[in-house]
């Protein structure tokens, strides 16, 4: 059972890491709270690798489209603490917006080309470019060795990823695998929303992504596609996207497969928007 201190302030917590700093290597894992089991995995990979942990909780109203998501959005710090001190002792920075955005806070412009206009990046504009900038801010703010970030957003940690490039922040970027329920939904804050019944009716999600990758090879990416789509309709959700995509740039693959080929898709149960994501073709060794 751990004890996690809890910073809301910039200026405590900097003073407090400031200490650590010096022997001892710091992972950051952000995140927008309404903790569960996957974000529990990432956690305890970070405390493996890190001799200081710190887990940000904040929901960050920059990378919200959609004022009713950003409303609706579970908020429910008492209950993380909880969660987080039974893995063990972290460093729980949960500050409020006037502290992530103060008035001297300079706006990162980075061009995301390809990784930005693609699928989160069509359906929610200016999301990532929220994203990005309370990533950096964060990073600025705790100057991790390591940040953590889940390959459930599978666009997020490309976009993180250039971002660290284009930054030339000393922090390596580690991307954890997906934690899914037993049932293969894969975990996430939103799935509180969900009834029982929409749970069930949810897992046409991942079902698709399997039927994906079982005819991935035998079609070109564009039939495979299309395919699953039509799998994806005998469910109750709503499709947003579903693309296959080349696993770096991002760009849609429509008539050759490549190694690490990847599928991406987001589905609507009601209001509550569900994303998920498989590797379809591996990687082949050199
Ligand atoms: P969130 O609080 O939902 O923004 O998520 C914070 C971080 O946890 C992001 O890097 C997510 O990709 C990651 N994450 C959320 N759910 C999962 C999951 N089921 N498996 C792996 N990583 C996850």
């Amino acid at each position: 059972m751990g004890d996690s201190q809890v910073f809301t302030s910039v200026k405590s917590l900097q003073k407090r890491l400031h200490t650590d700093r010096k022997n001892s290597s710091i992972g950051l894992f952000p995140t927008m709270g309404a903790l569960h089991h996957g974000h529990i995995a990432l956690v305890k990979q970070a405390m493996e690798e890190n001799d200081v942990v710190v887990v940000s909780i904040f929901v960050n109203p920059t990378q919200f489209n959609n004022p009713d998501d950003l409303e609706k959005y579970p908020r429910m710090l008492e209950k993380d603490i909880e969660l987080l001190n039974e893995v063990g002792d972290v460093i729980v920075f949960a500050p409020d917006v006037e502290a992530v955005y103060p008035d001297d806070f300079e706006k990162l412009n980075i061009d995301l080309g390809k990784l930005g206009e693609t699928m989160e990046g069509e359906f929610r504009p200016g999301h990532f470019d929220g994203v990005m900038n309370v990533v950096k801010r964060f990073f600025d703010i705790v100057k991790p060795n390591r940040a953590y970030f889940g390959m459930k957003d599978y666009q997020q940690a490309a976009v993180i990823k250039h971002m660290v490039k284009e930054t030339n922040d000393p922090v390596e970027v580690v991307v954890c695998d997906i934690v899914r329920e037993e049932t293969g939904l894969a975990s996430s804050s939103r799935n509180v929303r969900l009834s029982e019944k929409q749970k069930e009716e949810a897992l046409i999600i991942s079902q698709t992504l399997n039927f994906l990758k079982s005819i991935a090879g035998k079609y070109l990416p564009i039939e495979a596609c299309g395919k699953a789509k039509q799998f994806f309709k005998d469910g109750k959700l709503e499709l947003e996207y579903l693309e296959t995509i080349h696993p770096v740039t991002l760009k849609r693959l429509e008539t050759k497969w490549v190694p690490g080929a990847h599928a991406c898709i987001v589905a609507y149960s009601g209001e509550v928007r569900l994303l998920d994501n498989i590797q379809l073709i591996p990687f082949v060794e050199k």
